[in-house]
């Protein structure tokens, strides 16, 4: 599942990045990437809003409004007992 790229809420301020490569290591659908030794949008489609990767920075360099894709279908999938429909498929553990 993709969101169109324009509704994707995350911000990202490279100025504030120190490229510790902490959103590239949590982020369950590798939207972030490194270049030049710093973090850079490499898939913002791709996007579904966890929030992992705003959560695990610590120069807050990224906002991202969470709580409307991936974490939103996990829980509801798990209060539905099902499995979650935001394409993670429980591999990671940094998913919301
Ligand atoms: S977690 Fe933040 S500081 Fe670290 S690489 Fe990503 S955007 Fe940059
Ligand atoms: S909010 Fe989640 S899916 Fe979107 S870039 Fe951050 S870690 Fe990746």
């Amino acid at each position: 599942m993709r969101y169109l790229e324009d509704a994707v809420t995350l911000e990202f301020i490279p100025e504030r990045c120190d490229g510790c490569g902490m959103c590239v290591k949590v982020c369950p659908h590798a939207v972030f990437g490194m270049e030049n030794k710093r973090a850079a949008l490499a898939d913002r489609g791709a996007c579904m809003e966890c929030g992992a990767c705003a959560k695990n920075c610590e120069r807050e360099a990224i906002r991202v409004k969470a709580g409307v894709g991936c974490a939103t279908a996990v829980l509801a999938g798990l209060m539905a007992g099902k499995e979650p429909s935001c394409g993670c498929s429980g591999e990671s553990s940094t998913c919301g």
